[in-house]
């Protein structure tokens, strides 16, 4: 009985549990899970195999090791995902931060440093990834927003946690900001949901089941959020300032597009990692 205490016997199983509900990183899984419920490091899960879990540990660990093999994603059963080196926590009703967004949140730091930028408003913030790390590292005045309530209290969260200095407010889009904002902001960051509608059913279990589709679904063409925010974006920005979106792979030229019809100007668009098409940036004319 006690043997199925153990760390190594009981990673094991739960490693077996994993790969039969089809996890492709079961064993990573087991332990990344292991090691939350333990209060441990990796260093302890490899060197004291021997090490046994009290029974609430064992009951905790095969609750979370159940419902991760029932799909859901394994940053809210952990509770929190790694984000341009930091911790966000993040749970139900929030979008976990993916990797691809710090090439974003790069571009809005090389930006700052360049032209001297200070104030950055992030529109859809989510857990607020964006502006929190931009806060952190150049910006003076950052804002963010989103229309889940649910989803600021994590922004909220993670602000104090991390030592952001950033102001959310609640509502649709820019209607969250004071209209004091109007012409008065240097950096417009967003990664609206951009998913189109008919493409969600096919996403990942584990995505569609599970992250809210508020932050997936993009409309019927994905491009509703674009289409709002670029129209808005240039009565808001200072001469001079810039807007930045996340886009889809496909997005470019339909989001590089509104950008232009708008009036933006300096329309650049920035590949992630894998090379696809990831950041548009366009910049407000410095003189109308
Ligand atoms: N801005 C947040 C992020 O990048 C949330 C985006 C969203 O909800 N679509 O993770």
């Amino acid at each position: 009985m006690k043997e199925n205490n153990k760390i190594g016997s009981i990673l094991l199983s739960a490693r077996k549990k994993l790969q039969a509900a089809g996890k492709e990183n079961a064993a990573l899984d087991a332990e990344l899970l292991l090691m939350e419920v333990m209060g441990i490091s990796r260093l302890v899960v490899f060197t004291e195999p021997e090490r046994l879990l009290s029974e609430a540990q064992v009951s905790a660990f095969w609750e979370l090791v159940e419902r991760r093999a029932a799909g859901e994603p394994l940053q809210y059963l952990l509770g929190h995902c790694e984000f341009m080196g930091m911790s966000f926590q993040v749970g139900e009703g929030v979008l976990i931060p993916r990797g691809d967004t710090e090439v974003l949140v790069e571009e809005a730091i090389q930006y700052c440093k360049d032209f001297h930028y200070q104030v950055a408003v992030d529109i859809c913030t989510g857990s607020g990834c964006i502006p929190i790390c931009l806060s952190r590292f150049g910006y003076t005045e950052v804002y963010g927003t989103d229309i889940s309530e649910k989803a600021l209290s994590y922004a909220r969260k993670n602000n104090a946690s991390l030592h952001g200095n950033v102001t959310f407010y609640q509502g649709d889009l820019f209607e969250a900001l004071p209209s004091s904002f109007k012409g008065n902001i240097d950096v417009i960051t967003s990664n609206p949901p951009y998913i189109a509608r008919a493409v969600i059913p096919t996403l990942m279990e584990e995505v569609r089941d599970f992250e809210p589709s508020l932050a997936l679904d993009g409309g019927l063409d994905g491009l509703d959020f674009y289409r709002r925010i670029i129209a808005e974006a240039g009565q808001w920005l200072k001469a001079g300032g810039r807007l930045l979106l996340e886009i889809g792979y496909d997005q470019r030229q339909a989001v590089s597009g509104l950008c232009e019809a708008a009036g933006l100007k300096e329309i650049v668009c920035k590949q992630d990692l894998s090379g696809l098409d990831r950041v548009i940036t366009a910049r407000k004319a410095l003189e109308e």
